[in-house]
């Protein structure tokens, strides 16, 4: 039987705000625009108001002790119905996904369908063991560990991964028995209503998943005061995440900050330079370079370095930017237009400073479009190779060994993700203890995560607790350890 969502009805009619069960509409509208065709609008959503954010607290809170008291069984069924539901409507969520935030029709399928294995993974996960069982000093004492759910939990999302990220934060926040209010970027509020109409149609008890539409800054005091907020989870810029940290720094809840990047990737001169080059391509500018793992500066060895600049520049030149409906596409626009204007600062900044543009795609001028490009010559103290543009512009800089590059590697705030490209072993396992980030790439591009892993950065890229996989139940849950004794 098909299931019938009304997402496209509710973009039209502004009634974005799911609180307690039911969707509603806001006081206040606010519309988004398709970044590849500026004038097509895409969505019509309420700005929810402080007093929303405390109603779908008070719900969440009535909401999550029924939910724990649920079966792992139970709760594990609504996640797998979720997955079959978003399945259903994959075409539907994937171009809704692109009417979003443009990302290239083909990546934003394969975005829905990492949300749908995410999904599967967890409900799979409710039903593995949980607790351990530890000798006693006492041997009529049986000594154990629970998990038990943290309460109220808040999701604060981006924009650049409408599917896959809230669905990260979520499907394990429930599945162990914890309600949600999340808060997606404005950008990505399409996507999101649909995600929460599909928990909706799989069964997902009313108030367990509250979603509020609106601006993060106006409410950001409502989602991180409220006094039943027991965790927080937040991807998101730096700036941001400092802000939520303080503010909840007073309180004893847990918070999980998943932030920006500026990820180096080194290329050997023993590398295969055609894959190398490939990965580097791939690494910095699908997506439209807005991956919080993108490749953003690459240090090629010198003896290669003339070799390995020719073929990214056929690359980059070679690259298909245009419509992201469009399946062959391979890069589609930035974000929006405040994405644009951003990542247009940065270009003006390297003309200022009068780098060398190495390659430069050709890209609609229309809209949202940017075209990918290559820089060098630019100082390492440059903004452009210090702070995260969030663009496709890859500054590649010549380095003359190992130790320079990864040097240079770790010379940043940031520590999400790093790449080595080599053919030597012992200078791979080098790499691996030497770099200093979260994620860590051996000839393989530095964006693209498995959803059965952790994933998370170091230094100012993340908290440093960790996301996904195991890490996401420890996160999620809260440990009771328990004496029984026998009389
Ligand atoms: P952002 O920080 O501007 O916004 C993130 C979310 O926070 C949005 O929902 C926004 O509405 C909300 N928000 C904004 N101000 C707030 C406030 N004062 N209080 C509470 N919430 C507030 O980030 P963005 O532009 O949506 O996303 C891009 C950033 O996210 C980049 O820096 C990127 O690297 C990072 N990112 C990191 C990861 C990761 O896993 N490390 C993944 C994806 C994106």
């Amino acid at each position: 039987m098909t299931t019938h969502l009304r997402t496209s009805q509710r973009l039209l009619d502004g009634c974005t705000l799911f609180i307690g069960g039911e969707w509603k509409n806001g006081m206040e509208t606010f519309q988004r625009f398709d970044p590849s065709s500026l004038s097509q609008c895409t969505g019509v959503y309420a700005m929810s108001t402080e007093e929303m954010v405390a109603d779908a607290y008070k719900y969440a809170k009535t909401a999550q002790e029924n939910w724990a008291a649920f079966t792992a069984q139970q709760r594990s069924e609504v996640l797998r119905k979720a997955s079959d539901i978003l399945e259903e409507h994959l075409e539907t969520a994937t171009r809704q996904l692109t009417a979003d935030m443009g990302k290239a029709i083909r990546d934003a399928r394969g975005e829905v369908l990492r949300s749908i294995a995410i999904l599967r993974y967890y409900s799979g996960d409710a039903l593995q063991p949980s607790g351990d069982v530890y000798p006693s000093a006492d041997n009529s004492t049986f000594l154990l560990t629970v998990e038990e759910p943290l309460g109220v939990i808040c999701a604060i999302t981006p924009w650049n991964f409408p599917f896959a990220i809230p669905t990260w934060k979520i499907a394990p926040a429930l599945v162990y028995g914890n309600s949600v209010v999340w808060k997606p970027a404005e950008a990505a509020s399409g996507s999101a209503v649909l995600l929460a109409e599909v928990f909706e149609a799989a069964g997902l008890p009313s108030g367990v998943l509250n979603l509020i539409t609106g601006s993060g800054s106006r409410l950001s005091k409502a989602l991180t005061g409220n006094e039943a907020l027991a965790a927080i989870t937040f991807t998101g810029s730096g700036g941001v995440g400092n802000r939520i940290r303080q503010s909840v720094a007073d309180r004893n809840i847990k918070i999980q900050l998943e932030l920006g990047g500026k990820n180096p990737a080194i290329v050997l001169a023993d590398a295969d330079l055609e894959d190398a080059s490939l990965q580097v391509l791939r690494g910095a500018m699908y997506s439209t370079g807005q991956r919080c793992t993108a490749t953003s500066r690459v240090y090629v060895e010198r003896a290669v370095s003339e070799d390995f600049t020719q073929k990214i520049i056929d690359k980059v030149n070679a690259l298909i930017v245009g419509d992201p409906y469009i399946e062959t596409t391979e890069v589609g626009p930035l974000g929006s237009p405040e994405q644009l204007k951003s990542v247009n600062q940065f270009l003006a900044l390297a003309k200022s400073e009068g780098v060398t543009i190495l390659a430069n795609a050709s890209a609609p001028d229309s809209d949202c479009f940017f075209p990918p490009m290559v820089i060098t010559d630019v100082s390492a103290k440059s903004r452009l190779v210090t702070d995260e543009i969030f663009g496709p512009i890859l500054v590649l800089q010549v380095v003359e060994n190992f130790q320079e590059a990864v040097s240079h590697a770790n010379n940043t705030e940031f520590g999400l993700s790093s790449s080595l490209f080599t053919r030597d072993l012992t200078t791979a396992m080098k790499f691996i203890k030497l770099t200093q980030s979260g994620v860590v790439h051996v000839n393989r591009e530095t964006a693209g995560v498995e959803p059965h892993v952790p994933f998370g950065g170091l230094k100012g890229s993340s908290s440093l607790n960790r996301e996904q996989g195991t890490a996401a139940r420890e996160f999620f849950t809260t440990t009771k350890t328990v004496y029984i004794r026998s009389t």
